[in-house]
C-alpha cells in the first residue's frame, strides 16, 4: 500500500507522538504510517483529507497560510532532494534527515505548537 503525502508531512510524521485535532485525525495518521511506500504530492494530502482545517482543497488553519504550508512543502521538498510525483519510502526519508533537520527547525518550528511533543523541549 502507497501513502499519497505533501513536502512537510514527510519530515514532520517522524515526530509524530500520537497528538492531532481529533481522534480520528489521530487514528488516520496512523494508518497512513504504517503503509511502505510514499508517493509525494504538491499539495493537500491523506492527512489533510481528515483534518478540519482542509476547507475547499487548501489550509485554513488559523495559525498557519496556505501559502505558508505550501512554502513549507516546497522547503521540505528541496531539502529532502525529492519531487511531487516521486515514490519514497520512510528509510530513504528517515536516511535524509539528520543532515537537514537543523535547518528545518530554525525556519519552521519554533512557531509551531507541536515542538514541545516533537523535540521535548
Ligand atoms: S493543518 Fe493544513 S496542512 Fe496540516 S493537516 Fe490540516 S489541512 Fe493539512
Amino acid at each position: 500500500m502507497k501513502a499519497k503525502l505533501r513536502g512537510h508531512h514527510l519530515i514532520c510524521l517522524n515526530f509524530f507522538r500520537g497528538e492531532g485535532y481529533s481522534d480520528d485525525f489521530v487514528r488516520n495518521i496512523y494508518e497512513v504510517l504504517k503503509k511502505e511506500k510514499v508517493e509525494i504530492l504538491a499539495g493537500p494530502d491523506e492527512i489533510c483529507l481528515e483534518c478540519p482545517y482542509l476547507k475547499d482543497g487548501k489550509c485554513a488553519n488559523n495559525e498557519y497560510s496556505d501559502d505558508l504550508i505550501l512554502a513549507q512543502d516546497r522547503e521540505a521538498l528541496r531539502l529532502l532532494d525529492f519531487m511531487p510525483g516521486m515514490i519514497v519510502d520512510w528509510k530513504m526519508i528517515a536516511e535524509r534527515l539528520p543532515d537537514i533537520l537543523d535547518e528545518w527547525k530554525a525556519q519552521f518550528c519554533s512557531g509551531c505548537k507541536y515542538k514541545k511533543i516533537c523535540f521535548k523541549t
